[in-house]
């Protein structure tokens, strides 16, 4: 019975302090009730493998019942208040940096053993125990930390929004995943007996109910006000946690070209060169534009840098507004754009390259004078060649073709074997 008492009493002074620091997160900053729960791992996680009290039930650890157990219900209660972007810092954190350490002791165990000095002799097994230990108890952790908020959302669909029963299930059940795991490596590591799985699993269970009681309570009378995570869809905080949502939004905003919002050269030389392949390996046309505007420089030796970036921008629009939905439109150069059509084989990409020649001037079309136009170089897989700077040539070729003409103008192949030749007039050429 007292060491029912003992646990319990930890973890309710565990809740209560870190709860505290939670709280004055507004005044102290989260970084102080982060570092809390990540400095706590190491200890916790050496008693959780070695130190053990005898219940009723069986053999009970601690480090696991009242610190790990506590650990979740601390990272649940910081998704629920924050958010998931929040969340998965100490999530991310406590595993890279766990991670490190292990690496750091592994290399120090590689090289020559260390000096003895009496009274304070290393203890090796424990270090070489610990390390393997903390590689897998962080890898659950990390599961764990990602599984408990995913279910916790999902319960929201299953039995509505009070938290006591969604804290509640949701610990239950990555406690009992991560008991089931984290005994089999103690198992295998350190021959624990079996009464510590089935022990420990009743103090886990007990530990979700009095944290999810704590969690409602503390959410109930000290932190009230309506909680931030709000009707997120599971996949969108599955995306948060893991990073990618950021890392696609990396992508998109590193791919665009701030002034045009085309894509930029960067993204034409992946997606160029995929497109080849899945255009050749389906059998399927693939035809690129190639657009510069006609005598731009005199526009901005006319007008000023500022209108010619101006004149940019609204040529991409026109561009934009002009092609199929799947086209992708790619800032090539200064003033020279890319259109990538895949499936669209020669004729119709001469008839899509002569209205997007028409839709430029038309764009400009009562502000200003002599409006811009533009010249226009095509090619198409697999005709003009089968790998993308083959078929950029055979665009560039025609595009200067098209210059030389007089400019204004679509020019493509004549017949399908390639030959550079006939174009498709400008209407004022
Ligand atoms: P052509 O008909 O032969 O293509 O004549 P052009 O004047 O368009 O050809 P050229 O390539 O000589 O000039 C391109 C000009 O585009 C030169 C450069 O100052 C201008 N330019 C390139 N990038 C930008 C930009 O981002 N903003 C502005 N305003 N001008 C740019
Ligand atoms: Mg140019
Ligand atoms: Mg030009």
């Amino acid at each position: 019975m007292t060491g029912t008492i003992v646990l319990l009493m930890q973890a309710i002074v565990y809740f209560v302090v870190m709860s505290l620091l939670f709280r004055a997160r507004r005044r102290l900053g989260i970084g102080v009730f982060v570092c809390a729960l990540g400095v706590m791992h190491f200890v916790e996680t050496y008693l959780a493998a070695v130190f053990f009290i005898r219940l009723p039930f069986g053999l009970i650890s601690p480090g696991s019942t009242v610190m790990f157990a506590g650990k979740l219900a601390m990272i649940l209660l910081l998704y629920i208040r924050e958010d998931a972007e929040t969340v998965r810092q100490p999530i991310y954190g406590l595993l890279i940096g766990n991670f490190l350490m292990v690496v750091l002791v592994a290399i120090l165990r590689l090289s020559p053993p260390p000096e003895i000095l009496g009274g304070h002799d290393p203890d090796l097994k424990l270090l070489d125990q610990m390390g393997a230990l903390m590689v897998w108890g962080t890898l659950l952790l990390y599961l764990d930390s990602i599984g408990i908020i995913l279910l916790y959302e999902r319960l929201r669909g299953m039995i509505g929004s009070r938290i006591f029963p969604r804290a509640l299930i949701a610990l239950a059940v990555v406690l009992t995943f991560d008991q089931v795991l984290f005994f089999g490596g103690l198992h295998f590591l350190a021959a624990t007996p079996a009464t510590a799985l089935f022990g420990g699993w009743i103090a886990k269970m007990a530990a979700a109910v009095v944290y999810a009681t704590l969690t409602a309570a503390y959410l109930r009378w000290i932190e009230c006000e309506q909680p931030n995570a709000f009707d997120v869809p599971v996949l969108g905080v599955f995306d948060t946690l893991t990073y990618r949502r950021r890392y696609e939004e990396l992508l998109e905003s590193s791919s665009i070209d701030q002034l045009t919002g085309a894509l930029n050269r960067g993204r034409f030389e992946a997606m160029g060169r995929s497109s080849v392949t899945r255009a050749l390996s389906s059998g399927q046309p693939l035809s690129l534009a190639i657009i510069d505007i006609d005598h731009f420089k005199q526009i901005n030796d006319q007008y000023g840098h500022v209108a010619g970036d101006d004149v940019l921008r609204k040529v991409a629009e026109a561009l934009r507004q002009t092609v199929r939905s799947g086209d992708n439109i790619f800032r090539y150069g200064g003033e020279e754009f890319v259109v990538l059509c895949e499936g669209l084989g020669h004729q119709a990409a001469l008839g899509l390259a002569e209205r997007l020649r028409a839709a430029v001037p038309a764009a400009f079309a009562g502000s200003l004078a002599s409006p811009p136009t533009v010249s226009i170089g095509l090619a198409t897989i697999p005709e003009d060649g089968r790998d993308i700077a083959t078929i950029v040539h055979h665009a560039d070729r025609n595009l200067y073709q098209a210059k030389r003409d007089g400019r204004n103008r679509v020019v493509g192949n004549s017949s399908p074997t390639g030959n550079a030749g006939s174009s498709v007039r400008g209407a004022n050429a």
